[in-house]
């Protein structure tokens, strides 16, 4: 066993620093502005928007409760919209919530009459064969069709509790319309309006789909990085190329535990976390992380585990879905993952971590500079790799290497900034454009110090990336020792 005190480890965080990125899902338990801005304390990095969910409207009016409070707060949070993909869900039925025990009899159409449940759009309803498994819920509630005519008949084999909007899978049947239809264009728009830090593209089968939404958002001069949802056994058959083509990546579990058979989904997770660490993309697990604290105050056993050992392989960040979204009490559900993430922080081992990801950067000077600031904090136990960086790559190929120590990306553009909020270590801060290497190392040392990340006596490792302009010195490396 180790203690994490450094030596067996290389370089923990220190005290209160917490690497892993938090994303929260808001919704109607989360978007007043009391519960926004305890969100934030508790720790929330980006505030996700499902337009699966809500109006339009709402959503407008959510991101600007979130941006006031981040405002006042003096914290940056990004924003993800998260745009739907063709997915089949229950847009009526008698009542709010619905229960169903097996050998029920269901009636599902897409224009019900009463007492049936409406599922649509009637575009996205597939093929169906009598003895098709229908997935209500991720798998919630399980039915087998029993016939098909105008409307679908199925029986109940596992029975649960369902609300209105839940997904309805029907594993290996997929709708027969395009990726990119009038429904993801007329969403894809609002999106952009919105001008969120990320898109994230739920059921994506393959890279020409994220070409084609990312063409589309170009025609229209907008540029915002897409996290392509791996959820379909398409996209994890065609993921090499989907990652190729994505910024980003989310194992959407939710739907991947039933589109896969469900006990696919940890060696899917892990292969899909490692491709994207090699790869230098950010990754994002999803789904059902603490999804006790839905109704309960203190997640299970199993569950803190599950978002310890997402971050022991390698995630990026972890989400909260339904906790934050209708839980209780979703600042508490943030709050205990910001807790998880910080003693498994502890006791990860950096110093193997970062010797395994040798092999695994570009042979450029820019690389091996942030591996060297990777490999230096780690041996210098500095509390902090200040990274000048415009673009954010600078701090992204840093992040890549997973130092223990976190990464004070200081860049003059406050949407870089916010985008590297989904980065392993990275805390962003914005300042002015600088000159000279002096400003450059006194600024250093300064934000350092407003962050909290040094004390006397300690060694930062500064890099500068294409950030001063200077010409000939935009690879730089430095090792200041706080007076
Ligand atoms: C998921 O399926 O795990 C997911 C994150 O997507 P959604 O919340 O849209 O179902």
């Amino acid at each position: 066993m180790t203690s994490g005190t450094g030596a067996e480890t290389g370089t923990p965080p220190g005290p209160g620093i917490r690497l892993t990125r938090i994303i929260a899902t808001i919704g109607p338990a989360s978007a007043d502005i009391g519960t926004i801005r305890a969100m934030i304390r508790a720790g929330m990095d980006i505030a996700r928007l499902n337009l699966s969910h809500g109006t339009l409207q709402d959503h407008q009016e959510t991101i600007s409760r979130i941006r006031l409070a981040a405002t006042e707060a003096r914290k940056l949070v990004a924003i993800m919209i998260d745009i739907p993909g063709p997915k089949l869900r229950v847009r009526s039925m008698p009542g709010p919530e619905i229960s169903f025990f097996p050998q029920d009899h269901v009636v599902l159409a897409s224009e019900p009459d009463a007492g049936e449940l409406g599922i649509g759009p009637a575009s996205y309803i597939p093929q169906m064969c009598e003895g098709d498994t229908m997935l209500l819920a991720d798998g919630a509630v399980t039915l087998t069709v029993t016939s098909i005519g105008p409307s679908i008949r199925a029986e109940v084999i596992t029975g649960g509790t369902i609300r209105q909007g839940a997904g309805v899978v029907i594993p290996g049947r997929r709708p027969d319309i395009p990726y990119v239809n009038e429904e993801l264009k007329k969403n894809l728009s609002f999106a952009a309006e919105l001008n969120p830090d990320f898109i994230a593209l739920s059921f994506v089968g393959s890279a020409g789909d994220i070409t084609t939404v990312r063409d589309i958002l170009t025609d229209d001069h907008r540029i915002i990085p897409l996290i392509a949802k791996i959820e379909t056994k398409l996209a994890v058959d065609l993921f090499d190329e989907i990652l190729e083509a994505a910024d980003g990546i989310m194992v959407a579990r939710g739907d991947l535990g039933v589109e896969l058979p469900i006990a696919c989904v940890p060696h899917v997770q892990k292969e899909i976390i490692r491709s994207c660490n090699c790869a230098g993309k950010p990754v994002i697990t999803a789904t059902e992380m603490l999804e006790s604290m839905v109704e309960h105050g203190r997640p299970t056993r199993a569950e803190v585990t599950d978002v310890a050992n997402a971050i022991v392989d390698g995630t990026d960040a972890t989400m909260l879905s339904a906790e934050t979204s209708i839980g209780k009490d979703p600042a508490r559900a943030i709050a205990m993952m910001a807790e998880i993430a910080c003693e498994t922080e502890r006791h990860l081992p950096y110093r193997q971590i970062l010797e395994e990801r040798k092999e695994w950067h570009g042979s450029g000077p820019s690389e091996i500079i942030s591996y060297s600031a990777c490999y230096l904090a780690n041996e210098l136990a500095s509390r902090a790799i200040v990274a000048f960086t415009r673009s954010g790559i600078t701090a992204e190929r840093v992040s890549r290497c997973r130092p223990g120590t976190p990464i004070l990306a200081i860049t003059p553009d406050e949407q870089i900034a916010r985008r590297l909020l989904n980065r392993w270590g990275v805390i962003p801060c914005i300042h002015a454009p600088i000159h000279t290497a002096d400003e450059l190392f006194f600024i250093a040392l300064e934000l350092a110090h407003e962050h909290d990340l040094t004390r006397s006596g300690d060694r930062l490792v500064i890099i500068a990336g294409n950030f001063a302009g200077i010409q000939g010195r935009t690879n730089m490396i430095k090792v200041q020792t706080v007076a």
